[in-house]
């Protein structure tokens, strides 16, 4: 038996990439718990830029690491598209990858303008919630002709080209729309020239370009080459090899980072090694893949006691997991014997050590094998409604398939804690290379995916209920506190046109005429009716409309409403009514949760009983 189910780890760490998704979720969206966010994107700009990745465990959608995640998912169906296939996640690979294609598209209007992100940094992180309820603006940011980046053009047309070719055997006419978008962004990063994070500065704070745009010059040209045969990106890849870093006061190609969002030197090392043939490729591939294993003149990446190779404090198990998968395509291109087990075993080892072979025995693949993490920096799958980190305590959803950073240093050390978002954020380009590391595991070792995945989540009480509670009793009156209490995350979603109802009969010979209507405070509309239900049971109606209650904040997920039901007639028992029942009736109590006082959305009821 393989040392783990690589096809359900495969399956699930896709299943991440539609939890990820902004925009208009399509029918059939699995995960149940998301619904539309981020329909306004892009009208600021006059556009539609709705769709494509939410980055991480926030909301903002940042280019550059966007599009490198596409790459590397692409470039993993490129290489096993038979173990996709044969696990049959090869319709959920396309499904993804059409989703984020989509949104490059929308993303570039026109051949010199790209927009490379959607939502303001600071304001995104400054809030804790759902994505469908975001209450921030989030603006557009592009790049053009003008103000650069080379990188994110490099690197978008890099994905489109990739994903071109997972296309290609299915629907060619989509395929020829990628590359014919990533045909013109790669003129436009190839004659601009600038650092897109010089452009859209808001990117610098979260996704600086460090490395440069030479990498994605080549990088781009690598892939629009495999892409369409066509030799002149072959030899712009060549040429601009030149360009590319080098390890401090040498001529040595650099060989101590990975490929990662940020430089796809390594990438490229291995592809024209792959595609030429040639010795310096390959040189630089072994010497890249030496440091992470057996060391080049004694200088190695760092290792855990327990066996994780860690580049970096945050996210390190990304760093283990994209050099996993790229050492795999590596090694099965290479021949040379020694060379070829060692790359092999080395991704082994990462992919398994993130999958629970580890001093903790537990799994860093939320959702998956031992002990997984449960509490991930995560705002949608912890679904706060009182814009919280610390509320609840768990998460209320399973964000299936997220790798979490993983130990901040070479110690095998991790806590499982929602506000460590070194340790324990999720992100899109965690899980890239990762997920074509999975096919190409489950290609030679199998362990099937989940047959019933995913099961559908249960909410974990009601989602928007009222509580109340008597405020003031007399003999001639009933004063009720209510709250309209809205913590709903199968999805999030806000309630705008709500309005509850609070039954009661009327007692001896008590007219409708008779009954007076009184509130003192309330966040809603004043009380109406009293209205005849059936006999002499009647309702006063207190519309909530026209404000949002949405499980965004403290206030803003609740809205309280006191009314006063009175009687001249001197005759008046709450007994008998039905709203009465269930009520906290000690006054001033704290509001209870209450069924018999249903809540409407529109003429729709969505909780409680009528009588
Ligand atoms: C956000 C994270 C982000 C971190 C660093 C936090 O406020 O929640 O998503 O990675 O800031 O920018
Ligand atoms: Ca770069
Ligand atoms: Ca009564």
């Amino acid at each position: 038996a393989p040392a783990f189910a690589y096809g359900e780890a495969l399956q699930k760490s896709l299943f991440f990439y539609e939890a990820q998704r902004s925009g208009r979720l399509p029918a059939g969206n699995r995960v149940t718990w998301r619904a539309d966010s981020g329909l306004d994107d892009g009208k600021d700009a006059g556009l539609d830029l709705t769709g494509g990745w939410y980055d991480a465990g926030d909301h903002v959608k940042f280019g550059l690491p966007m599009a490198a995640s596409a790459t590397m998912l692409a470039w993993g169906g490129v290489e096993y598209r038979d173990a996709y296939q044969s696990s049959g996640q090869l319709p959920y690979l396309l499904d993804n990858l059409k989703w984020v294609n989509d949104y490059f598209i929308r993303a570039h209007p026109s051949p010199n303008v790209l927009y490379g992100q959607v939502g303001n940094g600071g304001t995104d992180h400054a809030w804790w919630g759902p994505a469908e309820v975001m209450p921030m603006s989030r603006p557009a940011y592009k790049i053009d002709a003008s103000c650069g980046g080379s990188d994110l053009a490099g690197e978008t047309a890099a994905a489109m080209a990739a994903s071109s070719m997972v296309f290609r055997p299915t629907n060619p006419s989509y395929a020829d729309t990628l590359v014919s978008h990533a045909r013109q962004l790669y003129t436009f990063a190839d004659t601009v020239r600038k650092k897109y994070s010089e452009c859209i500065t808001d990117a610098a704070g979260y996704y600086q370009s460090w490395s440069g745009y030479n990498d994605e010059l080549v990088w781009g040209a690598i892939w629009l080459y495999r892409a369409t045969g066509d030799a002149a990106y072959l030899t712009k890849a060549e040429t601009y090899y030149d360009n590319l870093s080098t390890e401090p006061q040498s001529t040595t190609r650099s060989y101590k980072w990975t490929i990662a969002w940020d430089d796809k030197s390594y990438g490229a090392y291995v592809l024209l090694a792959r595609l030429t043939g040639k010795q310096r490729y390959v040189d630089d591939a072994d010497r890249w893949l030496d440091y992470w294993t057996v060391g080049v003149n004694g200088a190695r990446v760092n290792y855990s006691p327990g066996g994780e190779a860690v580049l970096d404090t945050w996210g390190s198990l990304r760093y283990a997991a994209n050099t996993a998968f790229v050492a795999l395509v590596y090694s099965d291109w290479r021949t040379d014997a020694t060379r070829k087990t060692r790359y092999h075993d080395f991704a082994v080892r990462q992919i398994n050590y993130a999958l629970g072979d580890n001093p903790r025995r537990s799994s860093y693949m939320i959702g998956f094998g031992a002990n997984p993490p449960r509490n991930p920096h995560h705002r949608t799958a912890h679904g706060s409604w009182t814009n919280n980190l610390q509320d609840p305590p768990n998460s209320r959803h399973i964000l299936y398939g997220a790798l979490v950073g993983g130990p901040k240093s070479n110690d095998d050390a991790y806590t499982d804690s929602r506000a460590d978002y070194v340790m324990n954020e999720v992100a899109t380009d965690y899980n890239a290379g990762f997920t074509g590391a999975l096919a190409r595991l489950y290609k030679e070792y199998g362990g099937a995916p989940l047959a019933d995945f995913p099961t559908a989540e249960t909410p974990d009480g009601p989602e928007i209920y009222v509580q109340a509670s008597v405020n003031s009793a007399g003999t001639t009156y009933t004063e009720i506190k209510a709250i309209v209490q809205n913590h709903s995350a199968w999805p999030a979603r806000a309630l705008t046109d709500g309005a509850f109802r609070y039954y009661f009969t009327l007692d001896g010979a008590t007219t409708p005429a008779q009954i007076t209507l009184a509130s003192a405070y309330t966040q809603c509309k004043p009380p109406t009716g009293p209205t005849q239900f059936s006999g002499k049971v009647y309702y006063v109606t207190i519309d909530c409309s026209g404000t949002s209650i949405a499980p965004a904040g403290q206030s803003e997920s609740r809205r309280e409403a006191q009314f006063r039901i009175a009687s001249t007639s001197g005759s008046w028992d709450p007994s008998n009514d039905w709203s009465y029942t269930g009520v906290a009736t000690t006054p001033g109590a704290t509001p209870v949760t209450v069924r018999n006082i249903p809540l409407y959305s529109g003429t729709r009821k969505i909780w409680g009983d009528t009588p």
